[in-house]
């Protein structure tokens, strides 16, 4: 079945009371015993799980080729409930640049707490494998990374992490299960910001894993987050999974929208460089065709001039919203680097940008005034 069909698919599921075509908000916190004292369906109290939450895990299970899907209050819940479900002693290794929230969470509440981690250059895999110790559990990967959409080999990543007995576990957040499947690339787990493509229209606050192997450490994870508590609403549940209704065709539009605005982009005299995967001239090229469905719709810009000359054409513009966050229909444009503060490895003249479903030709319109005015 092709993505589109199976989003559709996955997302069905017929109200037995009533025929309705679109499943209905379960709210209820508790459910009710019989005479007999069972549960008449396996749910007991909506933290451990309830259906509107269960209906969207089975999704994202099926779109991203797992076994077991579990959704979370925000795409940083479910970061945590799995460092969490680490012990104290065991080691990550992750990749000098990526999500700077990912590091924040193992500087911040788990180097305290004993679990330590190395950063690597994940495109250096000698460096990578140097990198794996005996107590390493975890080699977490984020392609394209965030900002600079480094693009890291997954099959061989994930060979060295089996290697060195750790899980390689995805954040798939910018690529999609439309773009990138990492479990049928042997990865373990695929971690999400559902906030992102997949809810899609910038109005939800969500997270998941999708697990390979429903076994003893998914279940562990299942158990802290049913402990912990770092659950998402059933209308966020909800609102996540009218999303993936669409995702296909969003993400392939937004992706053909943003290829044209990178190769504008490319050689502007206002633009010293363009992180976009699907540049000809892309070192990784091939590794790009072989392991994704397309360059996706994000990119980030090195503006000539530096911060100052940055910041001037960020303000010039006028259909880009300028804000965090990415993967919504409305484009999105911010200067990383003062996002992410004093202790940012960003560089001060990046800008990134997601695009959303605006025309092509209003986009680039925008940004040839911005820059040329700049
Ligand atoms: C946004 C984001 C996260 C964090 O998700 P939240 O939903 O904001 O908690 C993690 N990884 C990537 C790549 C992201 O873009």
């Amino acid at each position: 079945m092709h993505f589109d069909t199976l989003a559709l698919q996955a997302t069905h599921q017929q109200d037995p009371a009533t025929g309705a075509v679109v499943p209905p908000i379960h709210l209820s916190t508790t459910f009710e015993r019989n005479e007999a004292h069972e549960l008449p369906g396996n749910y007991l109290y909506a933290r451990p799980n309830n259906p509107t939450r269960e209906a969207l895990e089975r999704s994202l299970a099926t779109l991203e080729g797992g076994t077991t899907g579990i959704a979370f209050s925000s795409g940083q819940a479910a970061t945590m409930t799995l460092f969490q479900a680490l012990r104290p002693g065991d080691h990550v290794v992750l990749a000098h640049d990526g999500f700077y929230g990912t590091t924040s969470l193992l500087e911040t509440v788990f180097h305290p707490w004993g679990l330590t981690y190395t950063r690597v250059d994940m495109r250096d895999i000698e460096a990578v494998r140097a990198s794996i110790h005996e107590n390493t559990r975890i080699v977490w990967v984020e392609t394209p990374s965030n900002p600079t959409l480094t693009i890291v080999d997954l099959l061989t990543i994930t060979r060295i992490a089996h290697d060195g007995g750790a899980l390689c576990v995805c954040d798939n957040t910018w690529a999609t299960p439309v773009l990138q499947r990492p479990l049928d690339l042997n990865c373990d787990i695929v971690m999400h910001s559902t906030t992102k493509y997949l809810s899609g229209h910038s109005d939800v606050i969500g997270g998941a894993l999708i697990f390979r192997r429903n076994d003893a450490f998914t279940q562990r994870v299942r158990q802290l987050q049913s402990i912990s508590g770092a659950v998402p609403s059933p209308f966020d549940c909800w609102l996540v999974m009218r999303g993936l209704k669409t995702l296909g065709v969003r993400v392939r539009a937004q992706t053909a929208t943003a290829q044209a605005i990178a190769e504008f982009l490319d050689g502007h005299p206002m633009v010293e460089q363009v992180n976009y995967p699907g540049l000809a001239n892309h070192p990784d090229r091939q590794l790009i065709k072989q392991q994704m469905n397309g360059p996706g719709a994000m990119l980030s810009v090195h503006i000539t001039g530096g911060a100052e000359e940055a910041l001037r054409v960020l303000s010039r513009l006028r259909l880009f919203r300028r804000a965090t966050s990415l993967g919504g229909v409305e484009s999105l444009i911010e200067h990383r680097a003062s996002v992410e503060g004093p202790t940012t490895t960003t560089p001060a003249n990046l800008l990134r940008l997601s695009i959303g479903l605006e025309h092509p030709d209003d986009l680039i319109m925008d940004l040839a005034r911005a820059l040329t005015s700049a």
